[in-house]
């Protein structure tokens, strides 16, 4: 007797996944339906399948579309007379990427730097992926400062924006990824009409501003709305995130991990940055067997 196909959550068999009606199929070869863990290179037959049609889905095509885990510092409590050096270190201690705060004092009530800061670094660090994180009230203002500074995704706050899809032609028109970032009180309707436009949605998990401040849980049901519709959406989280916190971050279905203080303050940057990775890749794994 065949038993019931229980080995994936809901969440990932919705939005680029279009839903197949309940079916059962034998435990060890469930690979017919159209959820991650088509990734199996089989096809499967009408044969040995209750669902109906056969899908074929490429191996190759399926394993290269799978979710990655990427951890990517904030420098914003780093020592700043000091960001090449630092950068360097957290780029030798297994950072995938490094994640920028600029913050115009406008936006937020504070002030970091802008695109002669980012492109200094650039012309010492050639080819680690950067990303700014646009805390500025005119986000179109630096978009083209930036693209020269060699920045590779930028991401802006929708809240002070008229024209998103604009901003967001103008981005990809300029070179770099695009990243929407929502405040803790913006709702994910707002964002929800343009997520097609966008590379990456940021998730802020503190209030934009300032760096170490506490994180907040609540958000988490946005990372999961995100995971649930678009399980291969890169979803990033900033605010808060360390070692304590990780699990909530995976488990919600983030899989762009910004850290600040956590990484940063720790005697052993490596050991951190692996234990985030560790914590996200099992939740992506769980999620995809
Ligand atoms: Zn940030």
């Amino acid at each position: 007797m065949r038993r019931p196909c229980n080995n994936l959550p809901g969440a990932q068999r919705t939005a680029a996944f279009r839903p197949l009606p309940a079916h059962s199929c034998a435990p060890t070869a469930c690979n017919k339906c159209l959820c991650p863990h088509t990734s199996l290179a089989s096809l499967h037959t009408a044969a040995s399948c209750q669902t109906g049609t056969p899908i074929r889905i490429a191996a190759s095509t399926a394993m290269n579309d799978r979710l990655k885990c990427k951890i990517g510092p904030s420098i914003l409590n780093a020592d700043l007379s000091q960001l090449y050096k630092e950068s360097q270190r957290l780029l030798d201690n297994g950072a995938d990427y490094l994640h920028l705060d600029v913050m115009d004092g406008h936006f937020v009530p504070n002030l970091t730097f802008g695109a002669p800061v980012v492109k200094c670094l650039r012309s010492k660090i050639r080819h680690a992926f950067f990303e700014t994180h646009m805390m500025v009230q005119n986000p179109e203002q630096w978009i083209e400062p930036m693209a020269d500074a060699g920045v590779d995704q930028y991401t802006f706050h929708i809240e002070p924006v008229k024209e998103i899809i604009k901003t967001c032609r103008k981005v990809r028109e300029a070179g770099m990824k695009v990243g929407l970032a929502l405040k803790p009180g913006t709702e994910i309707d707002a964002v929800r009409q343009f997520i097609d436009q966008a590379d990456m949605i940021l998730i802020m998990t503190v209030e934009p501003g300032f760096g170490g401040q506490k994180f907040m849980t609540d958000m988490m049901p946005k990372v999961q709305w995100l995971r649930h519709n678009y399980p291969l959406l890169d979803v990033e989280v900033d605010g808060g995130v360390g070692l304590n916190t990780i699990a909530a971050c995976a488990d919600a279905g983030a899989n762009m991990i910004v850290s600040g203080t956590a990484i940063i303050n720790a005697p052993d940057q490596r050991a951190v940055i692996a234990s985030l990775r560790e914590t996200v890749e099992s939740s992506i794994h769980k999620c995809s067997v």
